[in-house]
């Protein structure tokens, strides 16, 4: 199918540089998986991402904690597409301007391409609500250097905070995770069985009991979309390693050195870890494409944009209802089978047959507390696992939907260590500007320096 692709490198307000039968912008879990069905059926593709690399959201916060290594968790989409190199052309480019209606796209060196069949699936961008200095002083948990920054940040505010023990200040190391869903209940746990086992063991027992970790949530409960059972299992555990949970209020400002709540409370923390909402990426909007609940667009069942023909959105940027009628929520179940689904139906627009409604295979949804610990709910009928069985179960999910035969060995020897002796050899400065800033803020006491 590559003779629809022309070159024509002309210049002036509407020339492209090229145009490809399908422009995916986004190589996300979505945008990867509709590449390489694409590439494989010999479609001629072009995938644009601002990263050479693809990113495993669900586990970035074992990268803020020092579980596993960066490299774990960032694969090159060059790798992970050898095999569809011959139709799927990569390009690392931030993408700034999308025309849905001309289904061009933009990139920031200038550059415009055209395709006959376009594919958003840029995801999502930390949501900070407008909350007065959340953007500015907390820690966002989206992307790969988000997660390197905080790894960063977690560290320099131990090594003050420890400086500060020792010289008998009182100064406490204390986190507040704004956001009791999973990715917030994952990094509050991970944070504490730090904490508990290694500041002790690589600092001393006596500040590992000065450090504090807080959870908060505007709503009166942790994991909302799982069971009572589930939520009640979580906040138990999450209380034994030491998490103090502050449920049904919500923050209404961040400082640099604390958070307020609406209740009139003030939490002292140094480092605050946003994980609180997204909202759909910036470029939806603009693109002349309706935005609906979250900023993201509402699509069709068959995964097209109502408004403009040839124009597909997956994943994280589109409120997506399957051929059931379920509103599907944003996972990453989701925007892999819809970036299968719509490869399926491109090919079907590329071949004149009809497009499909999107099936969504519902597995259900899991959530890690801690060593040993987890919850799962599987299936529709939501079967509820929870302790060792949901912890190996959430092992071996995670091992097998990472890409790459590299990444998964190395994750699970990290997680073999991990279970087995609690050491951190991935405890290392990724971004100094970021341990520098933790390391030194707050402090007029020039012995810590
Ligand atoms: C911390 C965290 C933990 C999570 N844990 C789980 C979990 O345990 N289980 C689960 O099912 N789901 C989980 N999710 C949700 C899941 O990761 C997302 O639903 C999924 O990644 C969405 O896939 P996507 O392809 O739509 O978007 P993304 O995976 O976000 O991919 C979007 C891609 O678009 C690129 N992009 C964005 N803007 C531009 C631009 N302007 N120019 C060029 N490229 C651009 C990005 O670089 C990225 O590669 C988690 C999410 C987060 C943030």
């Amino acid at each position: 199918m590559n003779e629809t692709s022309t070159d024509q490198r002309t210049a002036g307000e509407d020339s492209v540089a090229r145009t490809y039968e399908v422009v995916i912008v986004g190589a996300g879990f979505a945008g990867l998986e509709a590449a390489k069905r694409l590439g494989r059926a010999g479609v001629d593709v072009l995938l644009l991402d601002q990263n050479n690399y693809h990113q495993f959201q669900p586990l970035l916060y074992q990268v803020a904690t020092a579980q596993i290594a960066l490299s774990t968790v960032a694969r090159p989409l060059r790798s992970i597409l050898h095999r569809e190199r011959k139709h799927v052309t990569i390009r690392t480019a931030r993408v700034v301007a999308i025309n849905a209606a001309k289904k061009t796209v933009t990139t920031a060196d200038g550059v415009r391409y055209r395709a006959e069949i376009l594919v958003i699936s840029s995801g999502a961008e930390p949501n900070f609500f407008d909350t007065p200095g959340a953007e500015e002083h907390a820690y966002p948990l989206y992307s790969v250097d988000d997660a390197a920054r905080l790894s960063s940040a977690l560290l320099g505010a131990l090594e003050r905070a420890s400086a500060n023990h020792d010289h008998s200040t009182n100064q406490n190391f204390t986190v507040a995770v704004v956001g009791a869903g999973p990715n917030g209940v994952e990094t509050a746990g991970a944070i504490a069985e730090n904490i508990r086992d290694v500041v002790g063991k690589y600092y001393s027992h006596s500040f590992a009991s000065s450090c504090a970790v807080h959870l908060v949530d505007m709503v009166d409960t942790v994991l909302p979309p799982f069971s009572q059972t589930s939520q009640q299992y979580t906040r138990n555990r999450l209380e034994k390693l030491g998490v103090k949970v502050h449920l049904g209020s919500a923050v209404s400002e961040v400082s640099d050195t604390d958070i307020s709540l609406a209740d009139g409370t003030k939490i002292d923390a140094e480092i605050v870890v946003w994980a609180a909402g997204l909202k759909a990426s910036q470029l939806l909007e603009p693109a002349g494409l309706t935005t609906g609940r979250g900023g993201r667009i509402d699509v069709a069942k068959d995964l097209t944009a109502p408004e403009c023909q040839g124009v597909y959105v997956l994943g994280d940027a589109a409120n997506i209802v399957d051929a059931k009628d379920r509103k599907l929520p944003q996972l990453g179940s989701v925007a892999k089978q819809s970036g299968r689904w719509a490869a399926e139906n491109i090919r079907a627009d590329l071949t004149g047959r009809p497009r499909r409604e999107f099936k969504f295979v519902d597995m259900g949804y899991m959530a890690m507390i801690g060593r040993g610990q987890s919850v799962a709910e599987l299936t529709p009928r939501r079967y509820q696992v929870q302790g060792m069985p949901a912890f190996l179960g959430w092992l071996a999910v995670h091992a097998g939907l990472l890409s790459g035969w590299q990444q998964r060995a190395a994750a699970v020897v990290s997680w073999a260590r991990d279970y087995l002796t609690t050491s951190r050899p991935h405890a290392v400065i990724y971004r100094p500007e970021a341990y520098e800033i933790a390391r030194y803020a707050r402090t007029d006491d020039s012995s810590t320096v």
